[in-house]
């Protein structure tokens, strides 16, 4: 068979490049700033590592451990040393996320954990905006992302000038933010929201303004599946989630028809007719949380791959169809960057204090809403209702 590189076990993303020789993973082939010698599977690393790999046994096989356990160790000495902790979303690969990742979950859980720590340095599991979340919330702490690429077609999609045109267009109107912005648009709104509360706080900022219409962006699909679940009058921006954004009604029936009795669990940035096909739509937590409240017998999550991957391993009695798309910007982020960027203390995101103030005052006027988590569980049965688009 010979030399080969693989960075996919059984279809799946494993996170890391590894070179296997006749079936038997060699050397792990490393990034340029990992020198060789310094991360080598020694009887001090198999110690401290062993214990962790039933956490991950259903997706490294175990020949492949001894090139994953040393940089494992490696990074969480470091975060010891450094009194820093690591951040990491849902859709970090199941590496990531069970082998050193401190706090794990949505964007609001990890938004609200990053007010709670008392660590030193804040290393980003996610994306940028994400990041810059962190950064809004701990202006004295070091927030560090691995991949200064790891970015988001929803963030690009819109600026905070953007925001001020159409603040001078609607005057009077609330504007929405998703989370899945930078900060220089945050700055700009009048508060966020993120998937699980959205309804919320819509609802809220519409009664504490004493008005029926609200500008809720960038998410169009979003925007308009919370429009389904109230009284407001939503008006939305135009863009989209590319992982999201792909699935389609016809994928949802072709899946229930190939596997009979499937629970089908989407994510309100699906377009609104995945939603109305879904047994189940809420945010990443709320299809977590449903998963191990509900134990189906097999479920498919409509969201990113590694969700998947990471709600599998909390509920081995499940049965998980995957028919998910990647993230690109989200795969940006591996054991090896992480590494890197926490040992050189490099890739530090920062954000002007005027920005951040206005900023802080948004996210923080968000996770003040106290909501019912059920509000934030999207009904597929409600009709769809016209949303305007700018
Ligand atoms: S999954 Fe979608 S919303 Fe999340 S980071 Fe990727 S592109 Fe952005």
């Amino acid at each position: 068979m010979g030399k080969e590189l693989v960075n996919w076990e059984n279809g799946r993303w494993i996170g890391q490049t590894l070179e296997v020789e006749n079936g038997v993973c060699a050397v792990p082939s490393r990034d340029p700033a990992v020198p060789d010698g310094v991360l080598e599977y020694t009887d001090e690393v198999k110690a401290a590592t062993d214990h962790l790999y039933d956490q991950v046994s259903d997706f490294i096989p175990k020949f492949e451990w001894p090139a994953f356990a040393p940089i494992v160790h490696a990074i969480n000495k470091l975060k010891k040393e450094k009194n820093a902790v690591i951040l990491a979303h849902n859709y970090m690969t199941p590496d990531i996320f069970s082998l050193i990742g401190d706090y794990t979950g949505d964007s609001l859980g990890l938004a609200i954990e990053a007010t709670k720590t008392d660590a030193d340095i804040i290393v980003q599991g996610g994306v940028h905006f994400m990041a810059e979340t962190s950064k809004i919330l701990c202006p004295d702490k070091r927030v560090l992302i691995p991949s200064m690429r790891a970015g988001c077609s929803l963030a690009s999609s819109i600026t905070g000038e953007d925001i001020k045109l159409i603040k001078q267009r609607y005057p009077g109107i609330p504007v929405v933010t998703y989370v899945n912005t930078s900060a220089d648009v945050k700055a700009e709104s009048d508060i966020c929201c993120t998937s699980s509360n959205a309804v919320a706080i819509v609802e809220s900022i519409c009664a504490d303004w004493g008005v029926d219409k609200v500008i809720m962006l960038p998410d169009e699909f979003l925007a308009k599946n919370v429009a389904k679940q109230t009284g407001i009058e939503v008006i939305a921006w135009h863009g989209r989630c590319e992982v999201h954004a792909r699935f389609s009604a016809q994928d949802v029936r072709d899946m229930r028809e190939a596997n009979p009795g499937v629970v089908v669990l989407a994510h309100p940035e699906c377009p609104p007719e995945v939603v109305a096909e879904s047994d189940f739509t809420g945010s990443t937590k709320a299809m977590s949380d449903y998963v191990g409240d509900h134990k189906p017998k097999n479920v498919i999550l409509l969201t990113e791959c590694s969700m998947s991957d990471n709600v599998a391993m909390a509920n081995p009695d499940v049965d998980f169809v995957r028919p998910c798309n990647l993230c690109p910007h989200m795969k940006r982020i591996t054991l090896e960057n992480i590494y890197t960027c926490l040992r050189d203390e490099v890739h530090e995101v920062l954000v002007p204090e005027d920005m951040r103030e206005k900023a802080f005052k948004a996210v923080m006027d968000m996770i003040n809403v106290k909501f019912d988590p059920v509000k934030g569980h999207f009904d597929p049965t409600l009709p769809e209702k016209d949303v305007k688009v700018i």
